[in-house]
C-alpha cells in the first residue's frame, strides 16, 4: 500500500517513476493523482482531425483506412504508413523499421480503431505523426487492453514526448489500486451539507469515470478541496492578522471630522454612510483594519477616505493616502487641500483652530520640497501625507502611523502593503485599500480574500450617464471627423475633452513603436495599452499605435485648430505634469492628449467628453476605467471608442461590449473571461496558480461563496484545525508549495 507522499517508484515500479518525473516532474503519488485528465474522449468518438495543428502534441482517436508497406531506398529498412481517419480529414502514421515490423503490420489493420499519440507535422503536404505510440481498442487483441473498456469515457492526460497519454493512465490506475486512502480532508459535515463525495471516489472518478455522471460527482467534490484550502488559508491570515495590535482611534466629537462633515457641499449617498459607519467602527477597534472599498468608477471612494483619514487624525494619529501615479498624487493633494480649506492649514494665517497640514511626497520632486515633506511626516505635524510609492522608501518615517489608504489598488501588490505596515512601529495601522475597478465577486474573494469588503454600487445622484460610441475609422473615416466636430461642439459649449492615445511620442527611449507599448516606460502611470488584441484575430502586423505627440501636433494643425491644446504624459517633468493638469482642471485648457497617466483617479467634472485613439489596444476595464473620466459632473459625457479594427472581429466585440453597458461589475468579468485566469491570481499572489486545477473563479462563484463561509466557521471554531488532520495537511502542502514558488520568484 502507499500514500499519497509516497515516491512514486514504490507504486508503479522505477522505470514508470523515473519517465513520469522526467516528462512531468511528478515525483510522489499524490501528484500523479493531482496530474488529471485534460478531457475524456467517449468511446468510438473520434477525433476531429482537421483541427489538429503542427507542432502539437496530441492524442487522438481514430480509425484506420489504409496501411501501405514499403521499403527504404537509401538504407535497408522498412517504411510502414497506415492512413488513419475521422471519417472527414486524415492523418499519416508514419512508422521506420530496421526490419520487417511484422508485428505493427498485424496489428495496425483496416477498420481498427485506436488511440494514437505523437507530435504533429507536415510532410509532402501531408499530416503526419512521425513514430506515434498507439493503444488499440476494442480488437480481442493483445494490444488492445480490456481496461479501457471499464468505462464509455476514455481519460486523455496531457502527455509529452517521453509518456503518452494512456501509459500516463496505466501508472494511475496502479496508484490508485495501491493507494492506502488518506484521512478524507473536507470535514465530514461539509460533505454532507453539500452532498459531496468522498475523497477515495472522487480520486477514481476523476481518473476513471464510470459515466458523465460520476465524473461530475467527482469534479465537483475536487472542487469543494480547491475552493475550502483555499479560503481556509485565508480565514487563517485574517484571524492571524486580527491578533495584531492596532491603536484604537475612535471618532472625536468636535474635531476635524465633524467640521468636515459639516462643510461637505454634498450629501452623502447611502452606499457611502454605510461603508463609512463600517470603516469608522473597524477604526476604534484595537486590531488592525483591513479593509476593500470597491466601487464603480466615479462613486465616490476619495471622500470616504478622507473622512477616515480625519477620524484619526482627530485621535492624534497620522494617515497616509498611497496613489499610483504622481499625476492622481497631486490630483489629491490639491482637491484635498481644498476640501479641507482652512482644517488643514495649521500654523497659517487663516488656519482653522485644530487644523492638521498636509504633506505631498512624490518620487521625482526637489530636493527642498522633499525635504520639508520628510519633516513634517517625521515630526507629525502633517497629519496627512499623500504621496507616491517613493512613500515606501525607507527614509520615510512617521511619528504615529495610524492610517494607510491605497488608492486604485491593482497597481500595488501585497509586499508594498506591508512595507508602508512596517512604518507603523508597534501596532500596526488600518489598512483601507481601494480598488479601481469593480472587481468579480470570486476575485475579491480569493486574491483580496484576506480582506474585508466593502462595496459601493450606487453613484452619487445628479450623475449624468456616460454615452459610448464605438468610431469604426478604417470603414467609415467620415466619423472620425465627426467626432472632432462632437469635441469642437463641447468645448463651444464652455466644456473639455480628453484624447487618449496608447503612446507617447516617436522619439521614446528604446524607440520601439508599434505594439504601443511606451518603450523604456517611466514609473509614472503611461500604464502600457493592455495590448490583448493582437495576434488572434489579425496577425497582419500593425502599425505603431498612435501617439500623443503626433497626434496633438496634427489635431493642432487641422481639426481642433484654434482649440487650447496641451500634451501630458508620463515623460513631462513632475512640476510640468502638475501644471497641464491645473490648467486642464482650472479650464484654461479645452483639450487634453494624453496617455493613460489619466486612467485612474483623475477627476475635473467640467471635462465631458473623451476619444480614445486606437481602443481596440486598451483592456476592457481599463477603457471603461479611462470613461471614468468623463460624465464626472451634472453634464452628460461622451466617450468615442477610435478603432481600425475590423467589424465581427474579437477586437470589435470588445469594444461594443464597452459601449453596451456602463456596469463595471460585468465589464470586469469579462475582462477575467479574456485573460487567463492565473495571470489574474498569479500577479497577485504566488503559489495560488498551483492550487486551482479545476476550479474556475467565473463558473464556480457560488460554490467559492460557499466554500469561504464554511471555512470561516471551520477556522474560528478550530483555528489550527486540531480536529481536521486530512484538511491541515492540505494546507501545510498549499503553503509549503505557495513558499517554494516564493522562493523562486525572489
Ligand atoms: P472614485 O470612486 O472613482 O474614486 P471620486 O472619489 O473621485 O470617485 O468621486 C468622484 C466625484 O464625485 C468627485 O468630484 C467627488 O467630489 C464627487 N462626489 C463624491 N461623493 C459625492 C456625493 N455623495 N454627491 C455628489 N458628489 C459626490
Ligand atoms: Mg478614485
Amino acid at each position: 500500500m502507499a500514500t499519497l507522499e509516497d515516491p512514486l517508484r514504490l507504486a508503479v515500479g522505477d522505470k514508470a517513476a523515473k519517465r513520469l518525473d522526467q516528462a512531468l516532474g511528478i515525483r510522489t503519488v499524490g501528484e500523479l493523482l493531482a496530474h488529471y485528465p485534460r478531457r475524456y474522449d467517449e468511446r468510438g468518438e473520434l477525433t476531429e482531425l482537421t483541427s489538429l495543428r503542427d507542432g502539437e502534441h496530441v492524442t487522438v482517436q481514430a480509425e484506420i483506412a489504409k496501411v501501405t508497406m514499403r521499403t527504404m531506398r537509401s538504407r535497408p529498412g522498412t517504411i510502414l504508413e497506415a492512413a488513419v481517419t475521422d471519417g472527414r480529414g486524415s492523418l499519416t502514421l508514419t512508422f521506420f523499421g530496421r526490419g520487417r515490423q511484422d508485428r505493427r503490420e498485424r496489428e495496425l489493420r483496416p477498420g481498427v480503431r485506436g488511440l494514437f499519440s505523437g507530435q504533429v507535422s507536415t510532410f509532402r503536404g501531408r499530416r503526419q505523426l512521425a513514430h506515434p505510440d498507439y493503444e488499440l481498442l476494442g480488437t480481442g487483441d493483445p494490444a488492445a487492453r480490456a481496461s479501457e473498456f471499464a468505462s464509455e469515457l476514455i481519460p486523455v492526460y496531457r502527455a509529452t514526448k517521453e509518456i503518452s497519454s494512456w501509459k500516463i493512465a496505466d501508472s494511475v490506475q496502479i496508484a490508485l489500486d495501491v493507494l492506502d486512502v488518506p484521512s478524507d480532508p473536507l470535514p465530514a459535515d461539509v460533505r454532507s451539507r453539500h452532498g459531496l463525495c468522498g475523497y477515495a471516489d472522487a480520486l477514481r472518478g476523476i481518473h476513471r469515470p464510470v459515466d458523465r455522471g460520476d465524473l461530475a460527482r467527482a469534479k465537483l467534490r475536487l472542487k469543494w478541496d480547491e475552493a475550502l484550502s483555499l479560503q481556509v488559508v485565508l480565514a487563517q491570515r485574517r484571524l492571524a492578522a486580527a491578533d495584531y495590535s492596532a491603536t484604537p482611534r475612535p471618532p472625536a466629537a468636535g474635531g476635524l471630522l465633524a467640521e468636515f462633515d459639516a462643510a461637505l457641499p454634498f450629501e452623502l449617498t447611502v452606499g457611502q454612510q454605510l461603508a463609512g459607519a463600517t470603516i469608522a467602527a473597524d477604526l476604534r477597534h484595537e486590531h488592525p483594519m483591513h479593509r476593500l472599498l470597491q466601487g464603480e468608477v466615479g462613486s465616490g471612494k476619495t471622500v470616504i477616505a478622507v473622512r477616515a483619514m480625519l477620524q484619526v487624525v482627530d485621535a492624534a494619529g497620522q494617515a497616509v493616502l498611497l496613489a499610483p501615479t504622481e499625476v492622481l498624487a497631486q490630483q489629491h493633494y490639491r482637491s484635498i487641500s481644498q476640501l479641507l480649506g482652512p482644517l488643514a492649514q495649521a500654523g497659517q494665517l487663516g488656519g482653522a483652530e485644530h487644523a492638521t497640514r498636509l504633506a505631498l511626497l512624490t518620487g521625482s520632486q526637489g530636493a527642498a520640497a522633499r525635504r520639508g515633506a520628510l519633516l513634517e511626516a517625521a515630526s507629525g505635524a502633517a497629519g496627512i501625507v499623500i504621496g507616491t510609492h517613493a512613500l515606501l522608501e525607507e527614509k520615510v518615517q512617521f511619528a504615529d502611523l495610524g492610517l494607510v489608504v491605497i488608492d486604485e489598488q491593482h497597481r500595488f501588490g501585497v509586499e508594498q502593503r506591508d512595507a508602508l505596515r512596517e512604518k507603523a512601529g508597534e501596532g500596526r495601522p488600518h489598512v483601507l485599500v481601494m480598488t479601481a475597478t469593480p472587481i468579480p465577486r470570486t476575485v475579491a474573494m480569493t486574491v483580496f480574500g484576506d480582506l474585508d469588503i466593502s462595496t459601493l454600487t450606487e453613484l452619487p445622484a445628479g450623475r449624468s450617464p456616460i454615452v459610448t460610441h464605438v468610431v469604426p475609422a478604417a470603414e467609415k473615416p467620415h466619423y472620425l471627423d465627426r467626432a472632432w466636430e462632437r469635441i469642437r461642439e463641447e468645448t463651444s459649449r464652455g466644456r473639455q475633452a480628453y484624447v487618449v492615445c496608447p503612446r507617447i511620442g516617436t522619439e521614446e527611449p528604446g524607440g520601439t513603436a508599434g505594439r504601443g507599448k511606451p518603450a523604456g516606460r517611466q514609473d509614472d502611470g503611461d500604464s502600457p495599452a493592455d495590448d490583448i488584441s493582437g495576434g488572434a484575430d489579425d496577425a497582419a502586423p500593425r502599425r505603431p499605435a498612435l501617439a500623443v505627440v503626433d497626434l496633438a501636433a496634427e489635431l493642432e494643425r487641422g481639426p481642433l485648430t484654434g482649440l487650447r491644446l496641451a500634451v501630458l504624459h508620463g515623460r513631462l517633468p513632475p512640476d510640468e505634469k502638475d501644471k497641464v493638469m491645473r490648467s486642464f482642471t482650472g479650464g484654461a485648457v479645452d483639450v487634453l492628449v494624453t496617455t493613460t497617466v489619466v486612467e485612474v483617479g483623475v477627476d475635473v467634472p467640467n471635462a465631458t467628453a473623451m476619444v480614445i485613439m486606437d481602443a481596440d489596444r486598451f483592456g476592457v476595464s481599463q477603457l471603461h476605467q479611462l470613461r471614468g473620466r468623463v460624465g464626472r459632473g451634472s453634464h452628460e459625457g461622451l466617450c468615442l471608442l477610435v478603432t481600425e479594427a475590423p467589424e465581427g472581429g474579437s477586437a470589435r466585440q470588445r469594444l461594443d461590449a464597452v459601449a453596451a453597458t456602463l456596469d463595471g461589475f460585468i465589464l470586469a468579468r469579462l475582462d477575467l473571461q479574456q485573460r487567463r485566469e492565473g495571470d489574474v491570481l498569479g500577479a497577485a499572489q504566488a503559489g495560488r496558480r498551483s492550487s486551482l486545477r479545476l476550479l474556475t473563479l467565473l463558473a464556480d462563484e457560488d460554490l467559492i461563496g460557499r466554500a469561504r463561509e464554511e471555512a470561516s466557521g471551520l477556522v474560528a471554531a478550530d483555528p489550527a484545525l486540531a480536529g481536521q488532520p486530512g484538511l491541515a495537511a492540505v494546507i501545510r502542502a498549499l503553503l509549503d508549495a505557495e513558499r517554494a514558488d516564493f522562493l523562486e520568484k525572489a
